[in-house]
């Protein structure tokens, strides 16, 4: 995917998860909305940059570098959010074209890729790219509305 489809996906990611976290539609939702919006987009051009530095693909395509991106929020209290861009970075590298990442890089160099992609200068590309915004959304929907349905009720063994 080129730079114009991952600023798009992570647009569209940003307003929709706006609405998956606060759906009222009020003033929360769209303060949301703005908390998300600058990280994601952040994190979904960050992974491009070794097209300049490293191997386009592989150097900031990969799980090591998603791990050391997640750990900010965690460990420096910063970046919230930009793990997610880079997430939705991968998986519209993943899903969206022909080509694939390379996941486990430096350890290995094969690269990872579904059979469902198009060519990134595909008259289809913006479509494909619309397809994996709503998955993405939904998936995020799924895991904030249905997954803790199934998880076990904690609350009763809290201290109060
Ligand atoms: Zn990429």
């Amino acid at each position: 995917m080129n730079k114009r489809g991952h600023v798009l996906n992570a647009v569209i990611l940003a307003v929709g998860l706006g609405f998956v976290l606060e759906p009222a539609g009020d003033l929360t939702t769209f303060r949301t909305i703005a908390a998300v919006f600058v990280p994601l987009v952040l994190g979904a051009l960050f992974p491009d940059v070794d097209t300049h530095f490293g191997k386009h693909r592989k150097t900031l395509h990969n799980l090591f570098v998603l791990g050391v991106v997640a750990a900010y929020p965690v460990f420096f209290d910063n970046l919230q959010w930009v793990w997610l861009g880079v997430v939705t970075h991968y998986v519209l590298d993943i899903l969206g074209t022909t080509r694939g990442i390379a996941l486990f890089y430096p350890l290995r160099d094969e690269e990872f890729g579904a059979p469902v992609g198009v060519s990134v200068s595909s008259d289809y590309s913006n479509l494909m790219m619309l397809v994996i915004s709503a998955f993405e959304l939904t998936v995020a929907a799924g895991l904030v509305y249905v997954l803790p349905t199934y998880l076990p009720d904690l609350s009763a063994s809290l201290p109060v």
